[in-house]
Order: C-alpha cells, then structure tokens, then sequence
C-alpha cells in the first residue's frame, strides 16, 4: 500500500489525539481537534460506534503510533520485531526506536515544521550526522552522534528561517542543540517519559504478538 495522501487531520480525528501532522497549524485553534464541532471520528454514523473490540482498542494503539511518526505497517513491524530482540521492555523500546529516527530528531529539533517536512528536508541532503550526509529519514540516531546542517548558506538559511518561525524549541533531555552553530548533538538515547504521545504501548505489544 502506498502513502496515504489523503487529509492529515482526519487521522487525527480518527484517533481522537492530536497526532502534529500539519506543523505550526496544529498549534492554532483552526486545529479540528480543539474544535467540539469538529472532534469526532470521520465517516458517517460515527456517534454508533462504541469503544469497539478488544482487537479494535488494541489495533487503534497501533495506528496511533504509526501515524505519528509517519512509518508503513512494514517499517513499523520491522521495528516491533528489532524491540523484541533487545534487551527490556518490548514497548517502551520500540517507542525509543521510533523518537530514534532522524526525521523525528529534525523535527523536534525545530528544524522542519513536522515530521513529513523533516523527511523532505532530509532527503534533498540539507542534514549530515558525523560529519557525512543522511537522506535517509529512517536513519536512527545512536549516543554521541553529531547532527548538523549542510555547510552552504542556502541550507542555512532555510534552517534558521524555519527556527525563527517556530521559536526556539524545548529540547528534551536526550538532545542539546547550539541555535549559533546548527549543530545538535544526542546525548542519551530517548525514555519513555520523552515519548509525547499519549499511548499504551503494552497494547501495541499484545496486537503484534498475536
Ligand atoms: Fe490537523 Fe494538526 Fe490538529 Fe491533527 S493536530 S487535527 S493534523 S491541525
């Protein structure tokens, strides 16, 4: 299946959270999801469905996720079963796998205004990690890596336009950031308490389990 190009806020009203897909318009009150009006799942008779089934709860927490960082069921899957393999907590390290990609990194950087205009920005080669360049918006971020920007003036500039739209972002434990450079660095690798998106990730555990 293809990339779903349909209405981002749709996903949102499906999973009844504000998922951040449409950058500094999320942030307003035209977001559909502060909007009593407009806050209810998409489709007709919507006000019918109830809580739904143990698997439907269980399949939301999924898409939840998945649509938050803009992956496919492949990729995701993928990254359930690299969760599996390490060592800890099956959910809380799969949610560290996915704050881990680059296009995640970029965004709460305040380098793109979202994750799919982070994806752009880096695979049309403005980001270098380590001093080389990744266009590779799946590239996952490990302790000590260096992330900076392309060293030419419109790269530059692009970036620094888009901080000074955003403002200066509130930088989570595991990333420091010089605004004068452009350089961020990571510092530990992201917990639980970092991931912003309200779920239940032992449910996510249980569906792709069975
Ligand atoms: Fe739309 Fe953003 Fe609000 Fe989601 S959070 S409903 S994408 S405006």
């Amino acid at each position: 299946m293809g990339r779903y190009t349909g209405p981002s806020c749709r996903l949102c009203r499906r999973e009844g959270i504000k998922l951040m897909l449409k950058g500094a318009r999320c942030k307003t009150a035209k977001c559909p999801i502060e909007r009593q009006w407009r806050n209810f799942p998409p489709g007709m008779h919507n006000w019918r469905r109830g809580r739904g089934s143990e698997y439907s709860v269980r399949l939301r927490e999924k898409q939840k996720v998945k649509r938050y960082y803009g992956v496919f069921e492949k990729q995701f899957m993928r990254y359930f079963r690299m969760a599996e393999r390490g060592k800890g907590n099956t959910g809380t390290t799969l949610l560290s796998l996915m704050e881990r990609r680059l296009d995640n990194v970029i965004h709460k950087l305040g380098w793109a205004q979202s994750r799919s205009a982070a994806r752009v920005t880096i695979s049309q080669g403005h980001i270098y990690v380590n001093a080389r360049r990744v266009t590779v918006a799946s590239y996952l971020v490990k302790v000590a890596d260096r992330i900076t920007v392309k060293d030419n003036e419109r790269s530059k500039k692009l970036i620094r336009a888009r901080l000074e739209e955003l403002g200066e972002p509130q930088l989570q434990n595991w990333l420091r950031m010089d605004m004068v450079k452009l350089e961020a660095d990571v510092v530990a690798l992201p917990a639980r308490e970092d991931v912003q998106i309200p779920v239940e990730e032992n449910l996510i555990v249980e569906f792709c389990s069975q």
